[in-house]
């Protein structure tokens, strides 16, 4: 199987594994009681949060474990909106862009729906990009919080979060990022970034399902959504889960070290002076290349979506007019190809993706979506055969008519 699904999920990398390990079995104190195998759990969960605090280049303080990246999505938006709206009844609005997962976008309508906000949403190009132009022309006095990904899950494209930030920031409204796509691909220094908070999810670079976290900067008020024995600071409560902890600071330390360059990488990249991640990045962001050249030449009338050059390295994604994603998708498995139609966060959803239709893209064609997406191990010849494999589907397909 060629597993091209990785914005999707990974596996639990075997380091990681080994790292929470001790907390599963032997070591599975709760960080909360007062004796040696409390305090053993307490140290390493304080030592998870220290290192994922260096990944964000934030203070330990400042991160808050969560289940994953939707709760974290979640404790932002409704956190931060409730919160400063607590303080200053005026500000009652929150602005999003138009391509956020439904972790955020939802958390959004639910403000809406039963707290009275109302949601101003930011509009993006075709490409998927929310330029300043359009984030300026949202922001008005009652904005409590600004919401825009750092890359988006389905496409690919990468926001100017540097960029973006400053202008909600100017305004005195803070920016939070979902940057659970980006982690493992992109830099997550908060303070170059000049975001308020950013979510993360450890599924997507090597740690379990249902780990994750939100770094909240400083003092920046957040209304608690789960109540009970105040853990993190009263910012979320319930017993840590500290192997998840382990195992997501572990994942984003790994994917900041010489470790995360498979050992068939050119000896150049290993060896740069640039941290390893760059390099990593720079050899999937060529493969990736290579695979969207392979099947736009492969497959007529494929269309490329999501930014040209402005994109994760790990995500290609297409259009087949003439075929349905999903038909497309069923091909490719039985070739021993699995990719996504779309979102695997839309689960069962068929109707055609709210991020292409944002975008501009005709709604009929928005139902031909394929996203693949790849993860650091990815090989060259994996993608040959995959982008071979494309377009045996879509030519099969297209051959048995518009009903198939
Ligand atoms: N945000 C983005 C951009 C995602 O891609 C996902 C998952 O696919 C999430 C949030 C939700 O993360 P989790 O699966 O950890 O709840």
């Amino acid at each position: 199987m060629i597993f091209l699904d990785a914005a999707a999920t990974t596996p639990v990398r075997r380091e990681v594994l080994e790292a929470m390990w001790p907390y599963l079995t032997g070591e599975f104190g709760n960080p909360s009681s007062h004796h040696s195998l409390g305090h053993t759990a307490a140290t390493a969960l304080a030592g998870a949060r220290a290192a994922t605090a260096k990944a964000l280049g934030c203070r330990a303080g400042e991160i808050v474990f969560t289940s994953g990246g939707t709760e974290a999505d979640n404790l932002a938006v409704k956190g931060i909106a409730l919160a400063r709206r607590a303080a200053d009844p005026s500000l009652d609005r929150v602005a999003i862009s138009a391509i956020e997962h439904p972790a955020v976008e939802e958390s959004a309508r639910y403000l809406e729906r039963v707290h009275g906000f109302a949601v101003d949403v930011i509009p993006v190009d075709r490409f998927g990009q929310v330029t300043e132009e359009a984030l300026a022309a949202v922001l008005a006095p009652g904005t409590a919080l600004v919401s825009v990904m750092y890359a988006n899950n389905e496409v690919g494209t990468v926001q100017p979060i540097a960029r973006l930030a400053p202008l909600a920031r100017a305004r005195g409204i803070p920016f939070h990022t979902d940057a659970v796509q980006a982690a493992g691909w992109l830099p997550l220094d908060t303070g170059a970034l000049g975001v308020d908070a950013l979510s993360l999810s450890g599924h997507k670079l090597g740690a379990p399902k249902g780990s994750g976290a939100l770094f909240v900067r400083g003092r920046l008020r957040v209304e608690p959504l789960v109540h009970g024995g105040g853990q993190e600071r009263g910012r979320r409560s319930g017993t840590e889960n500290v192997a998840g902890a382990v195992a997501l600071a572990t994942a984003l330390t790994l994917a900041r070290e010489a470790s995360s360059v498979p050992a068939s990488a050119p000896a150049s990249e290993a060896t740069s002076e640039a941290p390893a991640s760059e390099a990593l990045a720079r050899r999937v962001a060529s493969l990736r290349d290579g695979f969207i050249e392979a099947v736009l030449a492969g497959v007529p009338g494929a269309v490329l979506t999501g930014h040209p050059t402005e994109r994760l390295p790990s995500v290609a994604s297409f259009c087949f007019p003439g075929t349905s994603g999903e038909s497309v998708l069923l091909d490719l498995e039985r070739q021993g190809v699995v990719c996504s139609s779309g979102s695997a966060c839309a689960a069962g959803a068929d109707a055609p993706s709210p991020v292409l239709l944002a975008m501009g893209i005709d709604p009929e064609i928005a139902q031909t979506a394929v996203r693949f997406s790849f993860d650091s191990t990815v090989s060259a010849d994996e993608l040959r055969q995959a982008a071979a494999a494309v377009r045996t589907a879509v030519v099969g397909i297209r051959a048995l008519g518009p009903t198939s």
